[in-house]
């Protein structure tokens, strides 16, 4: 059987840290679906068609990775796409106390979901999109935080 999996998150931008975990996972799946989701009730930084193709940028030569928009439950997209596999990163018990909730609530909603978590490298463990985000606007260069293949 195919397994497929779906990173979600907001990619506001990507960071190493996104970049990190998706790489490392390529090795456990077939296919993984990095979503990008719409929230109209939510304010981004960086437009939906800049977010998404920094992301087709960094993969640019790896097949199994797939880039898609979504603005429905995220147990809802994996319904759609047939993907079993919810991938998320954990940074800290902050991460994981947060990450924990939604993953069992999830399988609640469709039980057959599984959620995998892989632990942050220390290297990227301090990257968060909001603090760099909060760099960005306040003119400072987020570059040593973004993939090498993007340029902001
Ligand atoms: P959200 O908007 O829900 O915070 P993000 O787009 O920031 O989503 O993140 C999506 C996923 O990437 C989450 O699983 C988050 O834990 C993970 N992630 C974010 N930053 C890092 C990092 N530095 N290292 C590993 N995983 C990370």
């Amino acid at each position: 059987m195919i397994k497929k999996a779906v990173f979600p998150g907001s990619f506001d931008p990507i960071t190493k840290g996104h970049e990190s975990i998706i790489k490392r996972s390529l090795d456990l799946f077939d296919v993984i679906y990095v979503a990008i989701g719409i929230n109209t009730s939510k304010k981004y930084l960086f437009p939906l068609e800049d977010r998404k193709s920094w992301i087709e940028k960094t993969f640019a030569d790896e097949e199994k990775i797939k880039i898609i928009t979504y603005d429905t439950l995220t147990t809802k997209l994996c319904e759609s796409l047939g993907a079993k596999y919810i991938l998320r990163g954990l940074r800290n018990t902050t991460d994981f106390n947060f990450e924990c909730s939604i993953a069992q609530t999830n399988r609640v909603i469709v039980p057959g979901i599984e959620t995998i978590f892989m632990v942050t490298d220390v290297e990227q463990s301090a990257i968060n999109s909001n603090i760099v985000r909060d760099i960005y606007i306040h003119g400072g260069d987020i570059n040593p935080f973004i993939p090498d293949a993007v340029d902001i």
